[in-house]
Parts: structure tokens; C-alpha cells; sequence
């Protein structure tokens, strides 16, 4: 187990170059309180939410429920 939560972490740094999602920029902005988005949330029809962290977080368990995917970079503030 120890062995594979250490590949987890190491994953990001060595696929760095792989980008599957668009990341979010400067110009993306939270839906709810204009402050830069850092989650993106696409929903099952192809709508696509922004919120900030502090808003992700707020919704992000009623979000989960309704949410195709959920592009989270709000690691990236800490
Ligand atoms: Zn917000």
C-alpha cells in the first residue's frame, strides 16, 4: 500500500506533459463570486460550471451528485 500511494503522488510530476483536461487560467472565473476559478465542474449535457475554491468546496458534495466530471486544481493555491 505504502509502495502505492508513493507512485500516486509521483504521478503528477512525471505526466506533466500528458494533458488530458484544458487547465483553468487566470481567466476563468468563479460562477458565483467572479474570483478565478480553480474548480471546473462539467455537467452530463456538456455545461460547464467555474468556482472558485472556496465555492467548489461549498458545493462540492451536491456537485459530485450531478457532476460528469470535475476538474479540481485548487491544490495549486495551497
Ligand atoms: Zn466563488
Amino acid at each position: 500500500m505504502r509502495i502505492l500511494m508513493i507512485l500516486e503522488k509521483a504521478r503528477p510530476a512525471v505526466s506533466t506533459s500528458v494533458v488530458e483536461t484544458t487547465a483553468l487560467s487566470a481567466a476563468d472565473r468563479c460562477d458565483r463570486c467572479g474570483a478565478q476559478a480553480y474548480v471546473r465542474v462539467t455537467m452530463a449535457s456538456g455545461f460547464e460550471l467555474m468556482f472558485c475554491a472556496h465555492h467548489g468546496k461549498e458545493h462540492a458534495d451536491k456537485l459530485k451528485q450531478v457532476a460528469l466530471k470535475i476538474h479540481d486544481e485548487s491544490e495549486r493555491i495551497q
